[in-house]
């Protein structure tokens, strides 16, 4: 057994980057030179060249050394001497690792930043995505929703093919000379969540029959306009935008991945719009029926009707309820006409 070579030597493992088993050596600082004897080999690399990786808690010290190799030594023995060796700057995160108060106020900063991210920050960020994002990309991303829902709630619609018809006519009435809409699409369902309506971001636009069983002929330009401003304002695509960043920011924050594991379909029927979409799509709407010289008593008609199936509680309206007060629709209606 060889003896200490030098008053500070210490001792440590070493690695050499080709076997996994770590050799024991002494290391000691020779001007500025880390030296260690390896199976009589002298090894010697400047201080200045030795990058060590960042470390937590009572982890080894692990030095990254020139030649691929590794050192490891004992955190509590070691890591004054290899601090007076300058090897050893304290990284910021090992500082406030030793100051409680410093976490805490990394704490409150982070939720501060979280509670911004998301009141704030996500839904620009949304939006700025999903205007840039051109409606054929759209298309790609997100055609294989109503496929998903047809797994999961629709059936096919038992409507005849006049009525659909009719149906497309009016749709194609309200978008006429409107090139950014031009590629919006109705589909027919049958469906156990009930009287529904609603926009796929692709540009879909899925009516049940039982809605259409239940509203009267003239109030369903009023449906597919208010479908339309959803479309226009790309408000389905932004709020998943919203959930995939929201979801990101929370895994990030918790380290739970599981919140991102979540299918299109079920974040579809599982979640409402905000108030402020809704109310963009009925103002959309009711600028629509304005310039296209439509009566805008078919919309105070429509929101009558679906505020009385609000209030039957006979269906599963969960769609419905998602919408401001038929009082609060109509009122709108009334101020922008
Ligand atoms: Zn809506």
């Amino acid at each position: 057994m060889r003896s200490n070579p030098h008053p500070t030597a210490l001792p440590a493992i070493y690695f050499n980057g080709e076997v996994l088993k770590g050799t024991p050596v002494n290391v000691y600082n020779d001007a500025g030179q880390l030296v260690f004897l390896v199976n009589d080999t002298k090894h010697a690399f400047a201080l200045r060249n030795i990058k060590r990786p960042e470390s937590f808690g009572n982890a080894p010290i692990v030095l990254d050394l020139p030649n691929g190799g590794t050192l490891e030594f004992d955190r509590e023995s070691c890591s004054s001497t290899l601090q007076s060796w300058k090897v050893l700057s304290l990284s910021w995160f090992e500082k406030v690792q030793y100051h409680p108060t410093q976490w805490l106020l990394i704490g409150i900063a982070s939720i501060a930043f979280a509670i911004g991210l998301y009141g704030q920050g996500l839904p620009l960020i949304s939006k700025w995505i999903a205007f840039a994002t051109p409606p054929a990309k759209l298309s790609e991303l997100m055609g294989n929703v109503l496929i998903e829902l047809d797994d999961v709630i629709f059936q096919p619609s038992n409507l005849d093919d006049q009525a659909k018809s009719t149906y497309k006519q009016q749709l194609n009435s309200l978008i006429a000379g409107r090139a950014e809409l031009s590629h919006v699409r109705l589909a027919f369902r049958s469906s156990k969540i009930g009287p529904n309506a609603f926009a796929l971001p692709d540009g879909t636009i899925v009516l049940t029959d039982e809605l259409l069983n239940f509203l009267p002929a003239k109030t369903i330009p009023g449906v597919l306009a208010h479908e339309l401003g959803h479309i226009q304002l790309r408000h389905m695509f932004r709020r998943l935008l919203q959930n995939a960043l929201a979801g990101t920011a929370i895994a990030i924050f918790s380290g739970d991945v599981s919140v991102l594991i979540s299918t299109l379909g079920t974040q579809l029927i599982a979640q409402h719009y905000s108030r402020e979409f809704e109310r963009e799509a009925d103002l959309f709407a009711i600028e629509l029926f304005v310039k296209q010289g439509r009566d805008l008593a078919a919309l105070e008609l429509l929101h009558e009707k679906l505020g009385s199936l609000d209030g039957s509680g006979s269906t599963d309206s969960s769609y419905l309820d998602s919408h401001p007060g038929a009082e609060e629709r109509i009122q709108l209606i009334r101020e922008n006409q």
